[in-house]
């Protein structure tokens, strides 16, 4: 069977392993596994979520809402845009997907980080666009302007705070960018740790309203999988004007969000509370992985996120370290395949952290 030549090339997304791959592999007890590997919530989710899904689930026999009412509501309403600048995505990943095929094909370029979220590489690739890569890791304005003028993308992915390195770009300075940018290149700006940035140094604060506002080519995209502990139900949403989101809206399957799925995220963005404390927890908490790296001569990316990535040593080998710490039981992130000799981890509970630091320093 011969396939799409667009997808010889492509590298299978790689997932943080799940718990119970580790539990069959390695016989290691669930209850001895944590998982530091995807960002999630290490508290879980908002106690009012879980209430709420467990009063949703005689309707599951009905298709969903396709509206989405509920949910757009609640979201217009936290960002101050209009129902029609709104679209909602299994994931923010299937956002991306629709930005993809909306506006490249085998001639477009799309311009990225050099290190940066995988799956805008991946979707590029299906519709055999050409991916550039700016040369740092972290998104610098001149590289990326001079990129712009040389290749002139189609589209253009800002990824701030950046994953899987940390780094947040300062809103000014994204804004001066976005000035000198045509308007038929469409610009996303990924925000899918925003809320962990917003906390840390409000300068760093993309705030969805103001930007779509000001620059017409521009999306903003979110996720409840993060701060708001729901990766499990696979929501996420885009922000843009309104001719940006009818061309997405062509693409979107059908009844693409499940029914306890709406009102999972619906509830959650009600708990305000939760994200907060669960922002401020992470921070407390990144102090000590912070502490620890000095002490054991590591680099800690300064982190706007909810994980940490530790650059390791030229005679540590980032895969053999993560495949040391699988083997007792703790799940991160190898960057090798990203070109780096680094680790990300997630900032999990007090207790799950502890257990990190000590076996790190056991496996070093
Ligand atoms: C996690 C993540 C997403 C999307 O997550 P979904 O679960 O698909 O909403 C998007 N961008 C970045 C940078 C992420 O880390």
């Amino acid at each position: 069977m011969t396939f799409n030549t667009t997808l010889e090339g492509i590298k299978t997304y790689e997932a943080g392993k799940p718990i119970e791959l580790v539990v069959r592999e390695f016989g290691i007890a669930s209850s001895d596994i944590i998982k530091l590997a995807s960002n999630e919530n290490p508290k879980g989710c908002s106690p009012k979520v879980q209430e709420a899904v467990r009063h949703m689930i005689s309707k599951m026999a009905l298709y969903p809402d396709d509206s989405m009412f509920a949910l757009k509501r609640a979201l217009a309403s936290r960002f101050d845009v209009n129902d029609n600048e709104l679209i909602i995505g299994a994931g923010s990943d299937q956002i991306i997907e629709f930005l993809i095929h909306a506006k490249a094909n085998n001639n477009t370029k799309v311009l990225m980080s050099a290190v940066t979220f995988a799956m805008y590489e991946i979707y590029a690739r299906h519709v055999g666009a050409e991916v550039i890569r700016t040369p740092s890791y972290e998104h610098r304005f001149d590289e990326f302007y001079a990129a712009y003028q040389t290749y002139k993308p189609g589209i253009i992915f800002i990824c701030t705070p950046n994953n899987p390195t940390g780094d947040a770009v300062d809103r000014e300075a994204l804004y001066q960018f976005l000035k000198k940018i045509d308007s038929d290149t469409l610009v996303v700006v990924d925000g899918a740790y925003m809320e962990y940035a917003a906390f840390k140094d409000p300068t760093k604060a993309v705030v969805p309203k103001e930007l779509i506002g000001r620059f017409a080519n521009v999306i903003y995209l979110g996720t409840f999988s993060k701060a708001y502990g729901l990766g499990g139900m696979r929501v996420g949403y885009g922000i843009a004007g309104e001719n940006i989101i009818a061309a997405l809206y062509k693409l979107r399957p059908p009844f693409n969000i499940t029914t306890l799925s709406l009102e999972a995220a619906t509830v959650a963005l009600r708990d305000n509370a939760f994200v907060e404390e669960s922002v401020a927890e992470c921070f407390d908490e990144m102090k000590h992985f912070e502490t620890f790296a000095a002490r054991a001569g590591i680099e800690a990316i300064p982190s706007y996120t909810n994980f940490v990535t530790l650059q390791l040593h030229k005679e540590q080998n980032s895969s053999d370290l993560a495949f040391a710490l699988l083997k007792k039981g703790i799940i991160v992130r190898d960057l090798s395949s990203y070109g780096l000799n680094a680790i990300r981890v997630t900032i999990g509970t007090p207790e799950q952290n502890r257990r990190f630091f000590e076996q790190f320093t056991t496996v070093l």
